[in-house]
């Protein structure tokens, strides 16, 4: 019996002239109806309005959560101003770029393109010298490695996303107080929150509850996990700054080293003893901004000689107790010990922007959510409340964007019931599956870079998967079949960094030439940001010829596979290394016709290499299932369409 989609509603444009890049999800469940009490209802309520609950609230808004039903509070009067998190990774500027959000961030921030190291001199520590300038390349990626610009930004640029989409905002003064799951009060809406605003609180009830309500976060207090792990004795400084320097690196992305001679052993930011310089964006006068990381623990002032009876003291008190006595003063006396004989100091006429000392912390909650009676999840955790890491590896914000780009296309699913109808709670257990691991191999990799004795090479070889995301893998489970594609091909780290397909890490951008207009297109923008699957088939030479193996399976793809699901969820995309100069489009089987018009494109031999997919041959060929965050799901061989159909019913509901 056929599924009846319930409900698909005509987005409203707000001010009919902006150009919308989704088109809402289908939805099976209905919308809900108007609360008879007094407490408000929402089928999702996200705490928090850092960067991952922007993340979170904005793919939710694309996918077809209207403002009724999705809400953001965050308990600040406003969004960031100044300060905190500045680094947006190559991973993350593909996400953005999926959404088509990056464009701003590109413009304005300031691209990391060389990193230096400085270190004093063995035999004169008088004497900074450069040790090394290096390229900022760890992986193949769309865009830029790492861009820098103000976490403010990243949030103006979600919420004006947001406006454009259903004309809502973050509702701002809003702090949640107490949350619980309440199921005799209401089965369908569970999860009961206390709201406070302006002093008067109120009680909200939602289907799902997300906390991206940072490292202090009361929705983790109310589930009762904790972060557990290292609270290192490490204090480090951090300041905005327009700076007057001398020092001949001081707009690129420098180390600096007050061990004598140890700034050669040590890469960019990995295990750095001293501090860092983080170039930044132009500011609206024209001047541009910097930021200094300083290490602040006493250690330090040891070695730059502070006074017995002083540092007797410093080490009687708490880590707490020293960071409190930091202050902006202290920091910028350390940065001007730090880079003599250069100069270093606020350029006279300004202020500094913001400043902050803090102690690192590398600490992750056992669990990302909170059960019903049902084992059902139905709270989650995101970003700096379920895992916290030494912002040295520039991933805070990072990571934080990328928990939420995980959950949403989930939680979307189960609520507009179009995950598999059999599949219970599965597809939302797989957040926490996929990315408690991935937080956990972040901290460890955090620990490592600061690790004596790892060998250099080792250490690059670590940075290059971690640092920019790309790297990121995630096991076999619900979401990714690894059953083997080519057992007698082995690959390596490197190789998967490098573009060969691994189900469990994202698909490699790579550009193709569209047949239908001749236009250059990105398969990144092929694949969309609208919470669909692709299935992605990379054909061999014999596409397009009559009874050719690829046009068969094409047809296949495009007339069986796709319509068991519901329509527009699974997007075919096909890739063809060639097209026999005869080749005439009306030969095509009429199904490829009308469902990849738009989606067949020509991919040169090296795109097939990058890869890893032979473009000949009797097993040249691939069918490749790409989720909605952009991670390969799974991989198989040409004629294996019905194993892409059952991976994918293991996720999302048929309509047959
Ligand atoms: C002072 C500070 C300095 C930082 N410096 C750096 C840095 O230099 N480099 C770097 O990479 N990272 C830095 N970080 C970390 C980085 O900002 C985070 O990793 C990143 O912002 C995580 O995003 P998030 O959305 O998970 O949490 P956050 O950005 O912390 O956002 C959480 C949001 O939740 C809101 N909130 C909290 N409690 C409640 C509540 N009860 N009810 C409603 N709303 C609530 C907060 O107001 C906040 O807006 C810093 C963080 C802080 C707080």
């Amino acid at each position: 019996m056929p599924a009846t989609l319930v409900a698909e509603w005509a987005r409203q444009d707000v001010n009919n002239t902006t150009f919308l890049h989704n088109a809402p999800l289908p939805r099976f469940t209905p919308l809900p109806s108007p609360s008879s009490s007094d407490t408000k209802r929402y089928e999702a309520l996200v705490i928090g309005a850092g960067p991952s609950g922007l993340m979170l609230t904005t793919l939710l808004t694309r996918y077809g959560l209207p403002s009724t039903s999705l809400l953001c509070i965050d308990s600040r009067p406003h969004q960031t101003l100044v300060g905190n998190a500045d680094g947006i990774n190559a991973r993350t500027l593909e996400i953005l770029g999926q959404l088509g959000l990056e464009s701003r961030i590109r413009r304005d921030g300031t691209r990391f393109a060389e990193s230096t190291v400085w270190t004093r001199e063995e035999s004169n520590p008088e004497v900074l010298v450069k040790k090394m300038t290096l390229p900022f390349d760890m992986a193949p990626a769309r865009y830029e490695q790492l861009i820098t610009l103000h976490q403010g930004h990243i949030e103006s640029i979600f919420r004006e996303d947001l406006k454009r989409y259903d004309g809502r905002d973050v509702q701002y003064g809003s702090k949640l107080v107490d949350m619980r799951i309440d199921e005799d009060g209401d089965k369908e809406f569970p999860v009961l929150a206390t709201i406070e605003r302006d002093g008067v609180r109120e009680e909200m009830r939602t289907k799902y509850l997300v906390g991206a309500d940072g490292a202090k976060s009361a929705v983790r207090g109310s589930m009762g996990v904790e972060l557990e792990g290292d609270m290192t004795d490490e204090l480090w400084g951090v300041i905005d700054l327009v700076v007057d320097s001398d020092f001949p690196d001081v707009r690129r992305q420098s180390s600096i080293n007050t061990l004598p001679g140890k700034g050669g052993e040590i890469w960019v930011t990995g295990g750095v003893k001293g501090g860092f310089i983080v170039p930044r964006e132009r500011l609206s006068n024209g001047d541009f901004l910097t930021r200094l990381y300083l290490d602040m623990t006493v250690k330090n002032e040891q070695e730059n000689g502070v006074a017995t009876a002083r540092l007797a003291e410093h080490q009687r008190q708490t880590t707490k107790e020293r960071r409190n006595q930091i202050t902006e003063a202290l920091i910028l006396d350390r940065a001007a010990k730090l880079f003599r004989p250069f100069r270093f100091e606020v350029k006279k006429g300004t202020q500094v922007h913001w400043w902050a000392a803090f102690r690192i912390s590398q600490s992750l909650t056992k669990s990302f959510t909170l059960k019903d009676s049902t084992s059902h999840p139905r709270v989650f955790i995101v970003g700096d409340a379920c895992h916290s890491h030494s912002p040295r590896q520039g991933q805070g914000m990072n990571v934080s964007m990328q928990d939420s780009f995980n959950l949403a296309w989930k939680l979307a699913y189960s609520i507009f019931g179009i995950d598999a109808s059999d599949g219970g709670s599965k597809l939302l257990d797989s957040y926490e599956e996929e990315r408690l691991p991935n937080a956990r191999n972040l901290i460890a990799f955090d620990k490592r870079m600061n690790q004596e004795g790892l060998a250099m090479k080792e250490k690059w070889a670590e940075m290059k998967q971690f640092v920019v995301s790309c790297g990121v893998e995630y096991g076999e489970g619900l979401c990714v079949s690894r059953a083997k594609f080519k057992k007698e091909q082995t690959w390596t780290k490197e190789d998967y960094l490098n573009g060969v397909i691994l189900p469990g890490r994202r698909l490699l951008n790579c550009r193709v030439k569209r047949f239908a207009d001749g236009n250059m297109r990105d398969i990144h923008d092929e694949l969309g940001s609208e919470g669909r699957f692709s299935i992605m088939m990379l054909a061999s030479y014999d596409f397009g010829v009559k009874d050719g193996r690829s046009t068969i399976i094409a047809d296949d793809i495009c007339s069986k596979v796709i319509k068991k699901f519901s329509p527009g969820l699974i997007q075919p995309i096909i890739v063809q290394p060639h097209l026999h100069p005869e080749f005439q489009w009306t030969d095509l089987p009429s199904s490829i016709r009308q469902e990849a018009e738009m989606s067949l494109h020509n991919a040169s031999a090296d795109t097939y290499k990058v890869y890893g997919v032979e473009h000949s041959g009797s097993h040249a060929g691939a069918l490749i299932v790409v989720r909605p965050d952009g991670i390969v799901g799974m991989m198989a061989e040409l004629e294996d369409t019905q194993q892409v159909v059952t991976f994918l019913k293991r996720m999302v509901r048929t309509v047959e």
